[in-house]
């Protein structure tokens, strides 16, 4: 039987797009099979008042470089919308929209994608299903009661969509500490209970921080330059993009207001506990962010920059150990614990005990196995806008050296 294509791609957002992009270039027939729409992950995993953390010159995907007035602003979730649509129009890239792949299977030397309406036959499949795929909770999330209002960071649109009252938020990574940002900034009474993550000031030595993860080669780790692969797991370097861009950590949001405690811990109807640990946290916190420094300083002492970032005293900071969420008026729990690989659609055994793809500069150990966008995947900038160019690079060329 021969295949109805050559490459299928799973996927239409930057990781998929930018390997439709280099396929393009080199005339390979492809389709990019796509369960909702283009940049569908921006489009509704993403809070109205969204903007990139990342400055708009990381934009640097391929034949879709940021080319706006604002190279060192932070576009917006529609903007960001637009310019991917903008990007996939501009090269009429072959995105198959509505169609999700239910199941990835083998036949030979070829692939069967299973898509509505029946079999796909492709003789290459590049898995970009994302990133960040699977919301993950804590083990004890399901202690609290079902009659207060939960919600994942991804279905979070604004203030005004939830109850009123107070809002416990679980996870300080990036995306907790906005959102708690931006509830406080609304008059809303704010809990965030507090798991550790690197932090920076936004503007280093005169330079936005992302400049330093790039230069100073932090974004170029790999998962071997981690203490262990579950450090893959760790928060980005926190920052916003908000207003201009400006500091955004535990420090800033307890010297905004926003009550900090520990690490959630369960709870027992609508009582919340957390560990007795936020000191720990936030010491921990700044461990990571000493690590970080470090890669800074040796930029700084190599291109002879002021660094301007003193590390501040430890925290001296007790939380609380217990919420009462009917007492204190809490009728809202956003978890913002992080993501997992979630796979399971993909029926070759290429994953680790975490869950991730076995890979090596994308290639699978089944041969026409790629993928692409994850995170670590060769460095840890694999998963973000800057990354996916080299990475769908290396890809492409990979496909077009070894067709068959
Ligand atoms: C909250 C948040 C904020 C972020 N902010 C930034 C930032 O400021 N700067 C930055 O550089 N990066 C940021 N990132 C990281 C990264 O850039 C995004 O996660 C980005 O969406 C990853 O692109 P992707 O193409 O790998 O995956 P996605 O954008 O998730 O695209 C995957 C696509 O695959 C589709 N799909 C999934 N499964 C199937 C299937 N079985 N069949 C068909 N289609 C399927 C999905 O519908 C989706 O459209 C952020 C991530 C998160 C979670």
């Amino acid at each position: 039987m021969s295949a109805d294509v050559e490459v299928a791609i799973v996927g239409a957002g930057q990781a998929g797009l930018a390997t439709s992009w280099y396929l393009t270039q080199a005339g390979i027939e492809h389709v990019v099979l796509e369960a909702s729409r283009v940049a569908e992950t921006w489009r509704t995993r993403r809070w109205d008042s969204f903007c990139l953390v990342t400055p708009n010159w990381t934009v640097t995907l391929p034949g879709g470089e940021y080319r706006g007035p604002d190279p060192d602003g932070f576009l917006g979730r529609d903007a960001l919308v637009d310019h991917f649509q903008r990007w996939s129009d501009s090269f009429h890239a072959p995105v198959r929209e509505n169609c999700p792949v239910s199941a990835l299977d083998g036949d030979g030397d070829e692939f069967v994608l299973e898509v509505p309406g029946g079999k796909l036959r492709a003789k290459r499949v590049v898995v970009a299903s994302g990133g960040y795929q699977r919301a993950h909770l804590p083990a004890n999330a399901s202690d609290i009661p079902t009659n207060i209002t939960q919600l994942l960071a991804e279905d979070y649109r604004n203030p005004d969509a939830i109850p009123p009252g107070g809002v416990l938020i679980v996870g300080s990574g990036q995306t907790g500490c906005q959102i708690a940002e931006e509830l406080h900034e609304t008059g809303r009474r704010v809990v965030l209970a507090c798991g550790r993550a690197p932090w920076a000031p936004r503007r280093i030595g005169g330079k936005d921080v992302v400049w330093w993860v790039i230069e100073s080669g932090f974004w170029n780790r790999t998962v071997a330059d981690l203490p262990s692969p579950a450090a893959r797991l760790i928060s980005n370097v926190l920052a916003t993009g908000h207003g201009g861009g400006h500091d955004m950590h535990h420090r800033t949001l307890h010297a905004k207001g926003v009550e900090l405690a520990g690490h959630f811990a369960g709870a027992e109807d609508r009582r919340v506990h957390f560990a007795d640990d936020l000191a720990q946290t936030v010491q921990a916190s700044d461990n990571l962010a000493g690590t970080f420094r470090k890669w800074c300083v040796a930029l700084a002492e190599k291109r002879n920059l002021d660094l301007g970032w003193e590390m501040p005293p430890p925290l001296e900071i007790k939380g609380r150990t217990e919420l009462d969420l009917a007492s204190e008026g809490f009728e809202t729990v956003i978890w913002t614990t992080g993501y997992r690989p979630d796979y399971a659609w993909v029926r070759f055994p290429v994953f680790d005990e975490m869950g991730f793809p076995i890979q090596q500069d994308g290639r699978s150990r089944v041969p026409g196995l790629y993928f692409m966008g994850v995170h670590f995947q060769r460095k840890q900038q694999s998963a973000v806008l800057h990354g996916t160019r080299e990475d769908a690079e290396l890809v492409a060329r990979h496909i077009v050296e070894n067709r068959r």
